[in-house]
């Protein structure tokens, strides 16, 4: 078998064809699978209002996985040397995102506060949450996205230090199982300056209102 990183199977065998209406047009075997799946679920995907459900599910995951198709390092490659003397964490607090998990393809809704160090370049403040987003809009964890998203920010713009917080709510716990309705999972994680030193790490968590 062979086994294609995620990217790679999207940008080679699943290139998106276009049809007249300007839509992406949904493989019949895709479509397939999403009636299989509600009369799994005990409807009959024949009823009026089902029978353009397949495709509109079909275009929406398209959607909410629009990730892999990018590289989010992408994003961070345009970076401004002119500062003015600037030393001082750079943060984005608070961003709202939508991903979704990969045990259960239900949605993660949360915020992510992300911070820096720089060194000498800095970035458009929105590139920070475009990386965010890229890594987001595909099947993920938590964890691993917290952690994507750090690393991505280390390796393009090799700061003093990286710190990423994300605060979600997993639809696969509210919606099913214990359903627990407004716990929120908190995941970090600090690179460079913000892991090594406890004061930097304080101070970001507390401009980060984590303090
Ligand atoms: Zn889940």
């Amino acid at each position: 078998m062979n086994v294609l990183s995620p990217s790679l199977a999207a940008s080679s065998g699943m290139a998106d064809v276009i049809g007249e209406d300007g839509k992406i047009v949904v493989p019949a075997d895709v479509e397939e699978a999403i009636r299989t799946l509600i009369r799994w679920s005990g409807d009959q995907p024949e009823r009026e209002g089902l029978l353009d459900t397949p495709k509109r599910v079909a275009r929406a995951w398209r959607e909410y996985c629009s990730g892999y198709a990018q590289d989010p390092g992408l994003h961070l490659s345009r970076t401004f040397e002119e500062v003015g003397g600037y030393d001082e964490v750079v943060l984005l607090r608070d961003i709202p995102f939508q991903s979704h998990c990969e045990h259960h393809m239900a949605p993660i809704t949360g915020t992510a506060s992300i911070a820096y160090l720089p060194r000498d370049r800095v970035v458009g403040i929105s590139k920070l949450a475009r990386v965010l987003h890229g890594f987001a809009q595909r099947l993920q964890v938590q964890e691993r996205l917290t952690a994507e998203v750090a690393q991505c920010i280390w390796d393009n713009l090799k700061p003093h230090g990286v710190a990423v917080v994300i605060e979600a709510q997993h639809g696969c716990m509210t919606g099913r199982g214990v359903r627990t309705h407004g716990v929120g999972m908190v995941t970090s994680r600090m690179l460079g300056c913000f892991l090594d030193d406890a004061s930097s790490r304080k101070e970001v968590l507390a401009l980060m209102g984590r303090g």
